[in-house]
């Protein structure tokens, strides 16, 4: 059966743990396959961080990593956007990228395929002149995808700008969803954001396929629509969920002995993403609704507003342990109820505990779908990029989240924070919301199952670069 050739898969993932943590599992899929490995090229504009270099340590051998030379972002005023920053730190890269996948060429004797995120999508041109075949692995939902597909098509026909939309918008395969909901760079014209993902969404037919880190039994209608199969459509592979599943390498961590010692299903995670921070202010709501919930709680706290002076993807060493800036006494008035942990914790082992009964979430899509792989019922507070068009995924299409309104002042403020966490905990609704996350998390595991759809999808995928 093995005559296939062995092969080599090169991937970049951008900048960021939401790109590279799923890359890794997916890679970790790959090399099962006999006579594939993987390298995986990373560009970066900070030295690798703890939480870089604690997943690649624990990589199998099959899978190699190289880091290319950080490139500068200090000649940029401030980068308030994050899409942008990520973008320039690929741009920056592509020289260093171009050396590293020449040698690559030359030592391997079969590169099979490239495999970049949607902010890659400037180095396929590089692959193209090595005759590499690009694919896309795309880390968010089939909705985003989607949207990003239709993008092209909504800037020829849309005037002004999509926020302003008084209609809901209806991306094919979709719920509909308001402007103001959608990826945030998008959502108004004339700027640099939106013009680089238009050039993003535009060069997604230059690959020879997207791998979309969902599954249809998640998001049916969406994979109807992209699955198709029209003759001008790309290939759509649905290989999900892709995501840190692997308890083995779990220290004895102190969260996880925490979470040991209390009672099954009470505990609620809140932990808004690998990067982003919220204002101090919403940090104070966050903090007194949380409290007043009486109900228990693991928060992994940042220092709020350190977006606009620092780097994006920060090194967790560079951070600092002090929780001075929440409420005067409510680490004391909390304790035993709460444990507050700051900047990082492993929340994928955190999310597979048996004390996890909800999970407060930024709406990140690794983030859900850990969560739904652990059938955990969520609260979305989405903050920024495609957050909140997954906030209305989860609350409106799967059912398996609440979301708390926004007060007129813009926060969400402590007393719809109590009043979403209680219901989640224990009202009906809460109940109802397991149950059903309960069905998707039995969804997810069939499909990666032995004979379930992302186990086909992904052979599919192995045999054609298999096959010279
Ligand atoms: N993560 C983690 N610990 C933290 C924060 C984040 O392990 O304290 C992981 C999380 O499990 C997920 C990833 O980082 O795999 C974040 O990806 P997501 O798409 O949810 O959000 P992003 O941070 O990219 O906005």
């Amino acid at each position: 059966q093995e005559q296939e050739a062995s092969c080599v898969v090169a991937m970049m993932p951008s900048p960021g743990m939401g790109h590279l943590i799923p890359m890794l599992e997916f890679a970790k899929r790959l090399i099962r396959h006999n006579n594939l490995t993987v390298t995986i090229i990373i560009p970066s504009s900070d030295p690798p961080s703890t939480a870089q270099t604690t997943v690649l340590r624990s990589l199998p051998t099959a899978i190699s990593h190289t880091f290319l030379p950080s490139v500068s972002l200090s000649d940029l005023p401030s980068i308030t956007n994050p899409e942008l920053g990520v973008a320039l730190t690929v741009l920056r890269s592509l020289p260093s990228f171009r050396r590293t996948l020449l040698s690559l060429s030359s030592t391997h004797h079969r590169l099979a395929a490239f495999i970049i995120d949607s902010f890659g999508l400037d180095a396929i041109d590089i692959a193209s002149e090595l005759h590499i075949p690009s694919y896309i692995f795309f880390t968010s939902s089939a909705m985003a995808l989607s949207l990003l597909l239709h993008l092209p098509y909504l800037d020829q026909t849309v005037q002004g700008n999509l926020k302003d939309l008084t209609e809901p918008v209806q991306i094919p395969g979709c719920v509909p969803v308001h402007g103001k909901d959608l990826l945030v760079p998008i959502q108004e014209r004339n700027n640099e954001a939106y013009n680089y993902i238009l050039h993003l969404s535009n060069r997604f037919k230059m690959t020879q396929g997207i791998i979309s880190n969902s599954f249809p039994e998640l998001e049916p209608k969406t994979f109807k629509e992209l699955q198709k199969g029209e003759p001008d459509m790309i290939p759509v592979y649905s290989v999900g969920p892709m995501v840190n599943v692997d308890q083995t390498n779990g220290t004895a961590d102190k969260y996880l002995t925490w979470l040991d010692d209390q009672p099954r299903g009470s505990v609620l995670f809140v932990c808004l993403g690998s990067w982003e921070t919220i204002s101090s202010a919403q940090t104070h709501e966050l903090a007194i609704g949380l409290e007043n919930s009486k109900q228990r709680f693991l928060w992994v706290v940042k220092r709020p507003d350190n977006l606009a002076n620092s780097t994006f993807f920060n090194d967790i060493n560079a951070q600092d342990n002090h929780l001075d800036f929440l409420p005067e006494g409510f680490v004391e008035r909390t304790r035993g109820m709460g444990l507050v942990v700051p900047f990082w914790a492993p929340q994928a082992q955190i999310l597979a505990h048996k004390s996890i009964g909800g999970f407060l979430t930024h709406c990140g899509w690794n983030s859900i779908l850990e969560s739904i792989v652990n059938g955990v019922p969520m609260i979305a507070l989405p903050l920024c990029a495609e957050q909140k068009m997954n906030a209305v995924l989860i609350t409106e299409d799967f059912k398996v989240a609440t979301r708390p309104k926004i007060g007129e002042n813009g926060l969400v403020e402590n007393e719809e924070i109590t009043r979403v966490v209680e219901k989640l905990m224990e009202g009906e609704e809460g109940k109802k919301l397991s149950y059903r996350v309960k069905e998707l998390k039995d969804a997810a595991s069939k499909a990666l199952g032995e004979n379930g759809s992302s186990t086909k999808q992904l052979s599919e995928l192995v045999f054609m670069w298999k096959t010279p």
